[in-house]
């Protein structure tokens, strides 16, 4: 076998490599997917994740940044299987593209720093029913889970939870990574929901509304919202003017833009 090429880890892509077997293992287990449909995942780095996907499916895309590790990745992923390389940056990337059919199942370690804006980015295109297992920063998977009244609770939750369902499977500890990142990780399954998804009218109207309400979100909702109620009342969907936004579920939410959003 090929001795591993030396690679200085680069910071400003994340690069945090997973080398514990012990979570490695428990990832896959949780990544149980469907074999018939497109596979993808994002920053595949050394391949700790790629190359036992690739021996159990055979098939998989990778999207990486790093020139010089796609390049080794290619070589070590030779004889393993369909390896469908991308080389670039997830965040400009259309992944809906790289589907045949139907639903894209989506792991990663992702790079912490643009990890929100991968996931805001991948919910604008991702087809219904699919799966994301994310490992991600500890601190955004309880963001990303959290319920209203809770001090977690955001943006990122209420965007996420308005079209899918989370999960937060298990934390992962520094050691488990080299070099070690300052904070500790955690794996979250996010499905996106068709029926959730159908409730929204307008999902931009929902995107604005939830960006003016935790804008301000030590504000009243009547003030943080004011510049797009004009003639509406919040009272007309059974919402306290007074609350923040930060007491409003996913659910108000989703029925305060609805009522925006009528002609
Ligand atoms: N999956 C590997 C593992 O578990 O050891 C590597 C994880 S490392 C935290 C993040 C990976 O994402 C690195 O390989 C990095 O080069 C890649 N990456 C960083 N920014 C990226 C971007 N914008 N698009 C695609 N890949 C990116």
């Amino acid at each position: 076998m090929c001795p591993e090429p030396i690679h200085r880890p680069r910071k400003r892509f994340g690069q945090n490599f997973l080398h514990d077997r012990f979570y490695i293992e428990r990832i896959l287990t949780e990544f149980e997917v469907d074999p018939k449909q497109d596979i993808i995942e994002i920053g595949p780095g050394k391949g700790a994740l790629t190359i036992p996907l690739l021996k159990k499916y055979g098939h998989l895309h990778v999207i990486e940044i790093d020139r010089e590790l796609a390049q080794h990745l290619e070589d070590k992923c030779a004889d393993l299987g369909e390896l469908h390389l991308h080389l670039g940056d997830a965040l400009k990337l259309d992944v809906s593209t790289l589907v045949t059919e139907g639903k894209l199942q989506i792991c990663g370690n992702l790079p912490y720093n643009i990890s929100t804006p991968l996931i805001f980015h991948l919910l604008k295109t991702i087809p219904d029913g699919s799966l994301m297992l994310f490992m991600l920063q500890n601190e955004v998977v309880d963001r990303i889970c959290a319920s209203h009244n809770h001090s977690d609770y955001g943006r990122l939750s209420v965007m996420v939870q308005a079209q899918c369902r989370v999960e937060k499977l298990f934390e992962v500890p520094s050691e488990a990574f080299s070099p070690q990142p300052k904070v500790t990780s955690a794996v979250v399954k996010i499905q996106t929901d068709k029926t959730r998804r159908k409730k929204l009218a307008d999902p931009k109207v929902f995107e604005q509304v939830v960006r003016q309400a935790f804008g301000q979100r030590r504000k009243t909702l009547r003030n943080a919202l004011k510049k797009l109620l004009l003639a509406h009342d919040l009272s007309e969907v059974s919402v306290d003017s007074s609350s923040r936004a930060e007491n409003i579920s996913v659910e108000q939410f989703i029925a305060i833009a609805n009522m925006l959003s009528k002609p």
